[in-house]
């Protein structure tokens, strides 16, 4: 039986170290208190859910959180003055600009605009580029999930084998830079597959770890995994449920009950990498207010 790589429990626990550390460091450095801001615009659900859990796990950490719902009309001059007021808010410490944006705002402009020092997302070209060198501000917050979720369990990708299927800037190509970097979590021969790779089965058979970050519901079938795989589930697929409250239920990328015989390990669909997204967020956000939140 595979081992759950359990990405609620972990979450759990860094948020408890988080509070800690913010009870410490605000009273013995004087320290404020973090404050994250997010921006919304338009009503896409699951922003709203992410949000949400946004939300719940700073307060429940302590920190200060406001969140601006923007109309779907609101043009680049209004997104851009409302940044520029939080940038200059000196009490607000994280700024995220929820992705997806509507069609008619440009989002890496977006994210240009948001100040590098507030960018607990690490989606401005700056902290990319301190991430290239190896000397990033903050983590990209799922790639960073990624990583801390597999040295928790013991799983330390140097030396292995990793492949990761999709090359997105939020999740495939952060995680695989991070994962070949010459530091803690990296050291990794990585492999990236995405929608354009030719007989994606034969590469994923010699993963040693492999994270399926695509969204096509349980693409990844028992065999195309080998013996004691690690699979770290990035997907989030909705299949109507009609036995759930809510209608749908979700899945991930690989097909839990096919692969999870075969492998050493598995994070699921939900209560993996999720949780570990927000976990990572919320660690980002104590960097940026100036604590210490450790490696
Ligand atoms: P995206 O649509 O931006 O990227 C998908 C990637 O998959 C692309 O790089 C594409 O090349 C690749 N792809 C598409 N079809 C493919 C195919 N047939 N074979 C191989 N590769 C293919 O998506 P994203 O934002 O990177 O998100 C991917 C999935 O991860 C989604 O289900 C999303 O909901 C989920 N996600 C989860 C978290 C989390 O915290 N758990 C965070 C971000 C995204």
């Amino acid at each position: 039986m595979a081992t759950k790589l359990d990405g609620k429990a972990l979450s759990e626990k860094i948020r408890a170290d988080l509070k800690e550390r913010l009870h410490q460091q605000s009273n013995e450095k004087g320290l404020p208190i973090p404050f994250l801001t997010t921006m919304q615009v338009g009503e896409d659900l699951p922003s709203t859910v992410y949000i949400r859990a946004k939300q719940r796990a700073c307060e429940e950490i302590g920190f200060g959180f406001r969140h601006y719902k923007l109309p779907e009309e609101t043009t680049m001059d209004e997104l851009c003055k409302a940044v520029t007021e939080v940038n200059n808010d000196p009490t607000v410490h994280g700024l995220l600009v929820q992705s997806p944006l509507p069609s008619h705002l440009d989002e890496i402009e977006v994210q240009r605009m948001v100040a590098p020092e507030k960018d607990v997302d690490c989606f401005h070209p700056e902290n990319v580029g301190m991430l290239y060198i190896g000397r990033p501000r903050f983590q990209p917050c799922t790639a960073g999930g990624i990583i801390e979720l597999l040295l928790a369990y013991g799983y330390d990708p140097a030396g292995k084998r990793v492949v990761i299927i999709g090359r997105s800037v939020i999740v495939g190509r952060p995680l695989a830079l991070m994962m070949m970097l010459k530091a803690r979590g990296g050291n990794a021969t990585v492999t990236v597959c995405h929608s354009r790779t030719t007989d994606i089965p034969a590469i994923t058979r010699q993963a040693d770890i492999l994270v399926p970050a695509v969204g096509i519901t349980e693409m990844i079938k028992g065999d195309w995994v080998k013996e004691g795989v690690i699979v770290v589930d990035v997907g989030i697929n909705r299949v109507p449920d009609a036995t759930k409250k809510r209608g749908y239920r979700l899945v991930g990328d690989a097909a839990f009950n096919e692969i999870e015989p075969k492998a050493e390990a598995i994070a699921p669909v939900p209560g993996g990498v999720g949780p570990m997204t927000v976990a990572i967020l919320t660690g980002n956000v104590m960097r940026a207010a100036g604590y210490d939140v450790g490696s």
